[in-house]
């Protein structure tokens, strides 16, 4: 089995190893300091005799170190290892953020962590109750702040399973186990990497809670992340506001007062669409002549299908009449006919769009179409209107 040099340095980054097994780009060593991915923390990337580590696998037989090309070196050789170290910490950061995130949720009556994962951007913990408020995460927040700033150690022991007492969760392994103990706040087993003293973990920042099948999951970010999140959080705000004229604090007032003012200034349009639609058609209306039939018929161009369809309805609720209007851009008809007029709209566009590649239908009083070019849109215009 590889010693695992990060079980009682998480800080090595630099380290010399006999390689006990080469498999193509898979190698073995006799011991290492990179983490391979497990327990929901990700594998440390690095170099390996100066050949890019891709994945670290954690294996029966030990840890596995995947490289980019075939290393130049053989069994029996020792070879020198460097783990990146920015990656490596900020994962510390996160996972014993992790730790002391879950001890607070726990005794704050926010339940038992179930499980953690820990994303490229952000981590999550799963938590075993339905609903976690938002105050009592802006409490543990607060309060895993207040542990951060204590600076309390945060020490690795290993003790016997069978005597190792105060364990947040009984661990399931027999012999020896390796306990995280945050000072006075959490004794957990655990095989991660964590930072030595809580102050390292840096600012702690929850964001998202969401129900997840009956448990609730928490996102949160620690360190570097947190910051950056609440950088790029500021610079949106920034430029909303920029855009409003406004304070960021003001923001949330008055992006409410402003929705509302849309929705009311949208409905008002809409009616003022409608009168104006129903004077141009009874304008349109009164330049048509009745044909034999006793029935006018409106025939209409405009640059827009919205104004076709409020005077397509205006001209049907007038008497004896057929509207035909028609839109270039996109290629549209739309017929409409008073209930008076005899007339069904849908029955009359529907030959005259099979017969010129359109597509489109409607019923007695309304139909709509689309043309594949302007001349088939002209041809069938022609056509329904007689
Ligand atoms: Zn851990």
């Amino acid at each position: 089995m590889t010693k695992r040099l990060y079980y009682t340095d998480a800080y090595l980054t630099s380290f010399e190893a006999p390689v006990i097994g080469v498999d193509g780009t898979r190698v073995r060593l006799a011991q290492t300091a990179f983490y391979p991915t497990s327990g929901g923390q990700p594998f440390d990337r690095g170099t390996l005799g100066g050949a890019r580590v891709v994945d670290v696998i954690d294996d029966n037989a030990g840890i596995v170190h995947v490289l980019d090309t075939p290393g130049s070196f053989s069994a029996g050789n020792s070879v020198k290892g460097e783990v990146e170290w920015p990656r490596r910490f900020d994962h510390m950061q996160q996972h014993t953020g992790q730790h002391l995130l879950s001890a607070l949720f726990e005794d704050n009556g926010g339940g038992k962590t179930v499980s953690v994962h820990f994303g490229e951007e952000s981590a999550t913990i799963e938590l075993d109750v339905e609903s976690i408020s938002r105050d009592r995460a802006v409490r543990v927040e607060t309060r895993a702040n207040a542990v951060v700033a204590e600076n309390r150690a945060v020490s690795v022991t290993f003790e016997d399973a069978a005597t190792a007492a105060g364990l947040r969760k009984p661990s399931d392994r027999a012999g020896e186990i390796r306990i995280v103990s945050i000072d006075g706040v959490d004794r957990s087993a655990c095989g991660g990497t964590h930072v030595r003293a809580t102050g390292e973990i840096g600012a702690v920042l929850i964001r998202r809670i969401e129900k997840y099948k009956k448990h609730t999951r928490v996102e949160f970010l620690c360190g570097a992340r947190a910051i950056a999140r609440a950088r790029a959080d500021y610079e949106a705000l920034t430029g909303m506001a920029a855009v409003l004229t406004s304070g960021i604090n003001e923001l949330p007032a008055l992006v409410a007062s402003q929705a509302a003012s849309a929705r009311t200034l949208e409905s008002e349009r809409r009616k003022l669409t409608e009168s104006l639609a129903s004077y141009r058609a009874r304008e349109l209306y009164d330049a048509a002549t009745a044909r034999a039939d006793g029935v006018r018929r409106v025939l209409h161009q405009s640059a827009s299908a919205d104004e076709l369809r409020a005077l397509a309805h205006a001209v049907a609720a007038l008497s004896k009449v057929a509207f035909i209007g028609t839109c270039e851009s996109p290629a549209t008809i739309i017929i409409s006919a008073s209930d008076d007029s005899g007339l069904d709209a849908g029955a009359l566009l529907k030959p005259a769009l099979a017969t010129n590649g359109g597509r489109g239908g409607g019923n007695v009083k309304l139909a709509q179409g689309t043309a594949p070019t302007t001349t088939a849109l002209k041809a069938i215009a022609a056509a329904v209107s007689g």
